[in-house]
């Protein structure tokens, strides 16, 4: 029985996968490819306070990525995207009750410009009592779409705005509609203090996972918890595609993983599952695949839950021409 135990730690101890939730709406029924009721908040949060999940501010699993130390496998960190009205007015109460913390990352402009159905200045302040307050760009753009500029203007226009309005730095960025490229992020890094820059990839935390670049699953709806905390990340060391193919047309897969695995699954948006072959640790698979959606997502992975995400945005380089301006 001892001997069994210890496997069973050690086990858990290599594989920790730490995962970060994104939520959006809360009761609001208007909008069901958001929304989360009350009803199923407080059952998602009791499923993890009764299988002993910690809930931990997402700053503790930055802490732990900066320092690469493993991160346990039972922490949970809770995020919240837009500074939408229906989290002050339905969602905070039931994260107060369960003393759960939680970041909160604002769309500058809606709530600066008041717009209906977000946070007031005063109602994020309030919020920061129980969480914290990240950044969620000025005008929420789709930054894969501006200029290094602009991408430049609309993050300095939101961290100002931000610092004067709440007195506190943000030290984390989420991006909006979860949308990005190498070269977005590089700008952000480059050109701000951010500790952490948060996507919207399926995918769990472990040491290895690059700070400026952690996924995020999101819950919208009646969600199958057990499912979202299955997922596990895969280490693999993306070579192609790494963004976007100019002509849209993905020719090939190349990547780095560990020599042990002989096959593994490879998924891209519209085309499903597929397995590919492992030659000494590289996946050389060759493709002749027009990508339709602007968004493709790419994922590799030894099983449907362990799995890298790779998402490919389309560029819109020439944007007066595709907007019919
Ligand atoms: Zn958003």
């Amino acid at each position: 029985m001892r001997y069994l135990f210890l496997v069973i730690i050690s086990f858990s101890y290599i594989f920790a996968n730490a995962h970060i939730f994104v939520y959006h709406r809360f009761a609001d029924e208007r909008y069901a490819s958001a929304n989360t009721s009350k009803a199923e908040l407080i059952r998602q949060f009791e499923y993890l306070k009764k299988n002993n999940y910690q809930v931990v501010p997402l700053e503790k699993i930055v802490a732990k990525l900066k320092n690469n130390e493993t991160i346990p496998s039972n922490w949970v960190a809770l995020t919240i995207d837009d500074a939408y009205k229906s989290f002050y007015d339905n969602g905070l109460e039931i994260f107060k009750q369960y003393n759960y913390p939680f970041s909160l990352y604002v769309y500058v402009e809606a709530t600066n410009k008041h717009y209906g159905d977000y946070m007031s200045w005063e109602q994020i302040k309030e919020a920061s009592k129980y969480g914290t307050i990240g950044l969620h760009s000025y005008s929420h753009p789709r930054l894969q779409n501006l200029s290094a500029q602009e991408v430049l203007e609309d993050t300095k226009k939101a961290y100002n705005t931000f610092v004067e309005k709440l007195a506190i730095k943000p030290t984390s960025y989420a991006y909006p509609y979860g949308e990005y490229t190498a070269n977005v992020t590089k700008i952000l890094r480059d050109n701000f203090d951010f500790d952490a820059i948060l996507n919207q990839n399926t995918g769990s935390i472990n040491e290895k996972t690059d700070r400026y670049d952690i996924p995020r699953i999101a819950l919208v709806g009646e969600v199958n918890i057990t499912h979202k905390l299955r997922y596990k990340t895969f280490d693999v060391k993306w070579q192609e595609p790494k963004e976007f193919p100019k002509d849209g047309i993905l020719r090939r897969v190349h990547a780095i993983v560990d020599p042990k695995y002989k096959t593994l699954k490879l998924y891209i948006t519209n085309e499903g599952w597929r397995d590919v072959e492992v030659k000494d640790g590289i996946i050389d698979e060759k493709l002749n695949i027009y990508l339709q959606k602007a968004r493709t997502r790419i994922m590799l992975g030894s099983d449907v839950f362990t799995v890298s995400n790779k998402i490919l945005n389309k560029i819109k380089i020439n944007k007066g021409e595709i907007d019919g301006k």
